[in-house]
């Protein structure tokens, strides 16, 4: 049987090693620090969190639960970890980041089917013999394993920084404000104009200049191309720099007014669905709290809520629409498994969550069975079916969002009103498929099942938790759903 090497002892290389040894295969783990560090890692540690250290929401029905609760009902080892370390955080999963990377370590060093090497990797072996290989060298890839990666992948399907519009929820947009149209009405009308006055563009330039971008560390300092220089950059250079930019309104007539605005925000459609918009051209580098002040200010936005807010910051990743698997291997390389944060994930627990998939899809094929791809309901099927499969031109890591989801069918999101309501039914769809799948993917071998496959939903105190129920209110809304379809 192959044995397995898992590059990158962060957060996605040691769940993956920890899974794959979990399922009875050979690992070696393979960590460049202390030798040569990140520029943002601090410590030698496995599993240190760079920044905050939070896991995100427990609050139940979010997106970022739904995924944790995967873990759980999987057996994730470090969510186990970060759960026994957790700290007071009101409805977020926030651990002791020192306990939590003396746990992990803990766990890799008993582990006897786990050889630790502390050594950069800057070659990797496509054809061999004896291993496959799981990269979670992370966001800050050494420079040379950076190169060899283009080998395999080719120049241009690296990314080395992320550069990210913010995100509208788009019923929160005062539709009375804003209308449909396409410059010139060339084309199909597709995107939503907010129109400024002189003194609404006025107010909100200001606001702009006065916003507080998030401090960049020496490190950060990134050299922006000019055709993606972030918005405060931009008005940096002039109060009407923008209004012939991203905020041009020339042939974007209001067809309320019947007269060209002084100015324009473009939004434009995100998903199929239409139920989120980009700001188009308005990546930043704001802190959150001032960019939501500022962006309120756009007609039509005043009460909006934001999905994602801009950031642009360094991020290393595939570009994996191209050139990634569902069972998260290269195509053109299938004994090579991307995790973490490299595959176009973004966040702790999706780094955490991505590793145990490419642990336990690694242990498969190394038993010698084909791995089954995570159900696309579940929280981890959307996030690689969206990695895999978002639109190769716009292309941009992410959160686990209700976005990424597969949507409700048309009959329930009409009768279902309630937003939580419809969140409550996607998470229990989740659930349900995840569990379902689980049940069929046991590996061929593990050293103990009954622990390595729970199907119980647990939550952080450890009890088991009952399965999410339906509400009376979304039990009435499928059943007339249901009868309208008959
Ligand atoms: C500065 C910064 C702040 C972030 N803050 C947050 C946050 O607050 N919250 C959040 O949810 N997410 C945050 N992220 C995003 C992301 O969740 C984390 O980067 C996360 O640690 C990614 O997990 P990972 O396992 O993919 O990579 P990492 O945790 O970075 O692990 C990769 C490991 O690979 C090692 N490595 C690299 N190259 C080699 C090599 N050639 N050979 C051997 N080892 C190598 C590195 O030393 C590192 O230990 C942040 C990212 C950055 C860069």
């Amino acid at each position: 049987m192959k044995s397995i090497h898992v590059v990158g002892g962060g957060l996605a290389g040691p769940e993956a090693a920890l899974q794959a040894a979990r399922a009875g295969c050979k690992v070696t783990l393979f960590e460049m620090r202390p030798h040569r560090s990140t520029e943002a890692h601090q410590t030698a540690d496995f599993a240190e969190l760079v920044c905050s250290n939070s896991l995100k929401s427990e609050s139940e029905n979010t997106a970022p639960w739904l995924l944790k609760q995967e873990m759980r009902a999987a057996g994730c080892i470090l969510l186990e970890e970060a759960d026994a370390c957790a700290v007071p955080a009101g409805h977020a999963l926030a651990v002791d980041r020192v306990e939590f990377s003396r746990r992990v370590a803990a766990r890799l060093e008993a582990d006897p089917d786990i050889t630790i090497v502390r050594e950069e990797v800057t070659k990797l072996h496509e054809h061999s013999d004896d291993h496959l290989t799981i990269l979670a060298s992370g966001p800050l890839t050494s420079p040379a394993l950076t190169t060899e990666l283009q080998r395999l992948t080719g120049t241009d399907h690296l990314s080395f920084y992320d550069s990210i519009a913010p995100v509208v929820d788009s019923t929160t947009i005062d539709m009375d404000r804003v209308y449909f149209a396409a410059r010139w009405d060339k084309g199909t009308a597709d995107y939503i104009n907010c129109p400024f006055t002189r003194e609404e563009y006025d107010v909100f330039y200001d606001a702009l200049r006065a916003a507080h971008e998030v401090e960049a560390k020496e490190w950060e300092r990134l050299d922006y191309f000019e055709g993606c220089l972030p918005l405060e950059e931009l008005a940096r250079r002039g109060r009407d720099t923008l209004r012939f930019g991203c905020m041009k309104p020339v042939g974007l007539r209001n067809p309320r007014t019947g007269q060209t605005p002084h100015a324009v925000v473009q939004l434009r459609q995100e998903n199929l669905r239409a139920d989120s918009y980009n700001l188009v051209g308005f990546q930043n580098h704001l802190k959150f709290g001032d960019q939501k002040t500022v962006l309120r200010l756009i007609p039509g936005l005043e009460h909006a809520e934001f999905l994602r807010f801009g950031q642009i910051h360094r991020n290393t990743y595939i570009h994996s629409p191209s050139l990634l698997t569902e069972t998260l291997q290269l195509k053109e390389h299938p004994q090579i498994f991307i995790a973490g944060q490299l595959s176009g994930v973004e966040g702790y627990t999706e780094s955490i969550a991505a590793g145990m998939l490419a642990g336990r899809y690694a242990a498969a094929i190394a038993h010698g069975t084909p791995p089954e791809a995570a159900p696309r309901p579940s929280a981890h099927g959307s996030l690689i079916h969206y990695i895999t499969h978002a639109d190769k031109k716009r292309f941009q890591p992410a959160n686990i969002t209700f976005d990424l989801l597969p949507p409700l069918e048309e009959d329930l999101r009409k009768n279902i009103r309630d937003k939580k309501e419809r969140h409550r039914l996607q998470c229990e769809r989740g659930l349900t498929a995840w569990s379902e799948w689980l049940r069929g993917g046991t590996p061929t071998s593990s050293r103990n099942s009954s622990a390595s496959w729970p199907l119980l939903f647990r939550n952080p105190t450890g009890k088991a938790a009952n399965p999410p129920l339906l509400h009376r209110s979304l039990r009435e809304a499928v059943h007339s759903a249901a009868k309208g379809q008959q």
